[in-house]
């Protein structure tokens, strides 16, 4: 049985103030709430302030990108042992905004997820469609691509360590959600690829995430849906109401 995940992508949002108020609203509001795996992704600015706020309750912290290099003369970029260093458990690998405005491919996507996974960071890789391509009934193939491409040279072991997000690119931030049927047929497809790949078992193992305009209005029904293992969430991430809420409709009675 998959715990369910709810991870809060925060993306360039909240300075360190904010976030340390966000974070501590988020710690007081989910003191009580067990069988739910949350996650925070903050800024790297305010990845020590929103360990420090959270500190005494279960929940996680997760970056939003890394390089695959352990140190070097990368100006601008953060690396694993960086991140570990901050107290981060998680990091999120291709987001579809690292794709489309850093040109992040699936080659770099590879390269930062067996880094993650070697400096023992779980990457939460996230694939997904773009509309042209759903409406050119390319969905299949694009999320195949995306997938091998991610995982390639992994082992099964490895592969269950990683927790994989769809998020459909014309959702994200969009306010148009996937519809619960056309999420779970997108979760069953990644199944059913990491099957084919590394074995039943371990897909059996990976947490799939949605994310894409998720909501308190739709979390209930997305996350209802048998192949959906919790919710990558952006903008609903930022109030703690909202997100206190989405958490709330993971939890499994
Ligand atoms: C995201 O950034 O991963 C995301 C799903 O954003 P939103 O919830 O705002 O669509």
């Amino acid at each position: 049985m998959r715990i369910p995940i709810v991870a809060g992508n925060w993306k360039m949002y909240k300075t360190e103030e904010e976030a340390f108020a966000l974070a501590s609203d988020l710690k007081r509001r989910l003191k009580d709430v067990f069988g739910v795996k949350v996650i925070l992704c903050p800024p790297f600015t305010s990845l020590f302030s929103v360990r420090k706020a959270m500190e005494g309750s279960s929940i996680l912290l997760g970056a939003q990108n890394m390089h695959w290099e352990e140190k070097g003369a990368f100006t601008g970029e953060i690396s694993p042992p960086m991140l570990l260093t901050a107290g981060c458990k998680y990091v999120i690998l291709g987001h579809s905004e690292r794709r489309m405005y850093f040109s992040e491919t699936d080659e770099f996507v590879n390269a930062k997820l067996k880094s993650a996974l070697k400096f023992g960071l779980s990457p939460i890789v996230c694939v997904g469609e773009k509309l042209d391509q759903r409406e050119a009934n390319k969905t299949e193939q694009v999320i195949e691509r995306q997938m091998d491409g991610a995982f390639k040279g992994l082992d099964a072991q490895q592969a269950a360590a990683t927790i994989v997000a769809y998020e459909p690119v014309w959702a994200i931030g969009t306010g148009k959600t996937a519809t619960p049927g056309q999420a779970n047929d997108v979760h069953l497809l990644i199944r059913k690829l990491l099957g084919s790949r590394f074995g039943k078992d371990c897909a059996e193992r990976i947490n799939i995430l949605y994310g894409g305009s998720v909501k308190p209005e739709n979390s209930g029904e997305l996350l209802g849906m048998p192949e959906i293992d919790g919710a990558l969430v952006g903008g609903a991430s930022l109030d703690a109401e909202s997100f206190e809420k989405i958490v709330m409709s993971a939890v499994r009675s």
